[in-house]
Formats: C-alpha cells, structure tokens, sequence
C-alpha cells in the first residue's frame, strides 16, 4: 500500500514511517470492509489523520485584539534587522564566545553590553532569558538567605505565574513588606532596615494602577537612604524603554535611563516588551553588581542562546538612531500608527469584508481604544478604529461562530468580543494583502 502513487505526495511531505503508521491505521480501522483496498480513499483518510503532524503548531496568526504586545500570541514582532542577523547566527558558527583579536575565548555578554551601557548610562550590563528570570537571578545573587525590602503597594502578580513574593522565596531571599498597599513612607523603609538586610527592591506596578490616597517614594529618596545604609537598591522596571515614548505622543513611561540617573544600583526589564526585541531580560547598573550577578551560577543556567542574542544586538543598535525607530521597530511604527491611517485602512477593507459575511452578519468601522500589553500602562488609552461585526443570524452560532470561522482562516485572525461586537482593531494589520487575499476562505452561513 505504501506504493500506491496517490500516497506519494503525503509521503513526500510527511515522510514514510508517519504514512506507514498511518496505513496500519487504515487497514485496521477498515479491516474486512470493501473499500480498504480503495487507494484514492485511503490516501484522504491518511492525510486528514497526519495533517496535525504535518502542519506545526505555532502557527503564524493576525493579532487583531487591539493589545500591541499580546503575551499569548508572543509580544513584539522583530525588525527586519532582527531577524536577518538572527537567521545568519543559526545558520553558522559564530563568535558568540570567541574574541577574534586574540583568538581566545570571548564574553557572550560583550555583544550586548556595549549598547546597553550606551542606551542606558549605566556601568554594565548582562542578559539573561526573560525578565522574570533576571529578578531571580539578580535576587538569587545579591541577597541569598537574607532580607529584601519591598512596598505593599509594589507586591505585584503578572500573567503567567510570577508574582514578587515567589520569586523572592525562589532566589532564596526573605521578603520583608513595608507600608500598606496604597501608601508607603520613606520611614517604613528606614524602620524595616536591620543586620539581615541585603538590598531594598521596587517594583514598576506595570499592570494595576492605585488611584487616590496613595503614596509611593520616589527612587530619589530611596537612593539615599540606600547610599546611607550602604544597601544595593534594584528596580525591575518590567516593559521599561530605552527611548521617551512621548516622541510619538504616547503616554511617559519608565526609561532604564532615567532609573540608573536617579541612582538605582540595578535595573532589570524585557527584551520583548515594549524594547521591540527578542524575549530577554535586561540587567544593567553598577559594575560591581552586575559582576556578581554575572558570576552567580543561576546565570549559566539562565543564558541567552546565540540566536537571540544576534537579534537583541540588532535591535539594539537600531536605538542609536531614535529618529528612525518608527519606520523599521514594528512596535514602536504599531503604536505610533495615527488613527487616520487606521480609519482609511478600515475604510479600504470594509467592502471587502462584508462581501465576504454574505448577510451572515454585518459590519461597520467603530473607533475603539486598545492597549500597549505586557503590562505597560495598564489602560486603553490608544485611539484606534476597528471592523466592527455584529447580529449574525442564528444559523451562524451567534458571535462566537463568527469568530471561530475567522480563527479557522489559514492565517487565524484573532479579535475581541466586547458588547455583543466582534471587533478587528487593525491598528496591527500590518499585512492588509494576505489579510484580504483569505477573506474569500471565511466558512460562514448566510443569513
Ligand atoms: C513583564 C514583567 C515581568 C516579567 O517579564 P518577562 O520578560 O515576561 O519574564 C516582571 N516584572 C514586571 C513588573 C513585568 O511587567
């Protein structure tokens, strides 16, 4: 059976010993039965029951939800730069430790640090595999079996099972909670310092806000009673930036910067967030901890491979040329998008889009606000325009159908359901022509 020409291109495309498996299936599935023996039959059994295999799993979507960096659908996108040196980096060796001036072994950190300090200001820098793991590293390091300080106000959870008081209790530290959650002095920290005290922590609340009576201390006034109890002051910043996204008319946010300026010893923050990088976690600030940091074995085990590091390193560079960041870091050319340019896009796709409904339900252009993700600036703050698709006939499965035969498309695309709408803010649709090209595709009841 396996000779039979019509398995011949399932075999070419998902090899021979899937196929066998497959028609082992077959015979024992169709065991006795006339057809068994029908080859056109048997080869559409076996490749409906390899397509799983044979298509991967991750497979490429549009992000069509209104949130920019979307966790779940894996944040930035790279800049072309990004990823032409990342695919020259796996497909070659490289001197990802190797020092070609003296043909000795090299640093994987000194493709990295050199931007970071520049971006920065800070003494040095290292890099590890995500934000997450450099707070446990950075933890782990310089305040093993010891006391770590930090506000009730700042013990934060982010998606995806890292909350402050565990990664504390991973690295190894104790956490010692000053003030309340919404207001914590400059005293609470001085009364909470003692002889088991390695370091005073804040954490950028990325994701919640505390709005009304509260009180936090500026990273100015922590610094000095850092500096006066000879305590290494760290701040995870989470997305941070390099670069003052109120360029683009977007609200401030953190720079790494401004952090090393006010006098944080160490400052921790993404690569994929709002950076526009590969995943990563960032570490820069004082040269005498980030050696520390480096040395700790946890940072062995928390590497970045060579792939990333090419990508992070070509990302990086483009910051030396802010002016230019808009047009080649899709992040910041997303989030930057006018509004108009998205309302003339909804305009232009429109048509398209209802043809493709065939009555099943209708459609219009509604303004919407999406949202940076990844925890930076946790409000729908940007103006943006969306298809907006609502009253699907019943035959159709509601609004939940609708969106499941838009998943269904060969490129998924993904919306939100708020209001009894589904909703395509296209302020991402950076693709419009594969977009519309698989529209005709769209698997709906008419009406
Ligand atoms: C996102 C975030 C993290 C985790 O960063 P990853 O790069 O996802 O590991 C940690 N802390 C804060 C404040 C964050 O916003």
């Amino acid at each position: 059976m396996a000779n039979w020409p019509a398995l011949a291109p399932l075999i070419e495309r998902a090899g021979r010993p899937l196929v066998v498996e497959a028609l082992r299936a077959w015979a024992e599935a169709r065991r006795g039965e006339p057809d068994v023996a029908d080859e056109a039959a048997c080869a559409r059994w076996c490749t409906a029951r390899l397509s799983g295999l044979v298509t991967p799993s991750q497979r490429r979507v549009f992000n069509l939800t209104g949130t920019v960096l979307h966790t779940n659908l894996g944040r930035a996108l790279l800049a072309e730069e990004a990823i032409e040196a990342a695919v020259a980096a796996m497909r070659a060796p490289t001197t990802l430790e190797y020092d070609l001036s003296g043909g000795a072994r090299g640093e994987r950190d000194d493709h990295i640090s050199p931007w970071l300090r520049r971006l920065t200001g800070a003494e040095a820098a290292t890099a590890v595999n995500n934000n997450a793991a450099a707070v446990l590293l950075v933890l782990n390091a310089l305040a093993v079996g010891r006391e770590v300080i930090v506000s009730r106000g700042e013990l934060i959870e982010i998606g995806g099972a890292f909350r402050i008081p565990d990664i504390m209790a991973r690295a190894g530290c104790r956490l010692v909670e000053v003030g309340t959650t919404n207001r914590t002095h400059l005293k609470d920290y001085a009364a909470a310092i003692g002889p088991d005290t390695a370091a005073i922590m804040k954490v950028h609340p990325s994701n919640y806000a505390i709005e009304g009576f509260t009180k936090s201390v500026a990273a100015a006034e922590l610094v000095a009673l850092a500096r006066e109890k000879g305590l290494p002051l760290i701040e995870d910043l989470g997305s941070g930036t390099l670069v003052d996204l109120e360029t683009w008319g977007l609200p401030h946010e953190p720079t790494a910067r401004e952090a090393i300026a006010a006098g944080i010893d160490v400052v921790t923050f993404s690569g994929d967030k709002l950076l526009g990088g590969p995943q990563a976690g960032l570490v820069v600030g004082r040269k005498d901890l980030i050696e520390r940091i480096a040395r700790n074995p946890m940072k062995r085990a928390l590497r970045l491979d060579k792939v990333r590091l090419a990508a992070l390193e070509a990302t990086l560079r483009l910051y030396a040329d802010p002016g230019r960041l808009a047009e080649r870091l899709p992040t910041i050319r997303s989030l930057a998008r006018p509004a108009a340019d998205i309302r003339a896009q909804a305009e232009r796709l429109l048509p398209g889009l209802r043809k493709a409904l065939r009555s099943a339900a209708e459609a219009g252009i509604e303004p919407v606000r999406g949202q940076i993700g990844s925890g930076a600036l946790p409000v729908d703050l940007l103006a943006s325009f969306a298809l907006a698709i609502r009253g699907p006939g019943r035959k159709g499965g509601g609004l939940d159908g609708l969106a499941d035969a838009f998943r269904r498309l060969p490129i998924p695309v993904i919306g939100r359901i708020a209001d009894n709408t589904l909703y395509f803010d296209l302020r991402t649709l950076d693709d419009e022509a594969a977009f519309v090209a698989q529209l005709d595709q769209l698997d709906v009841v008419a009406g």
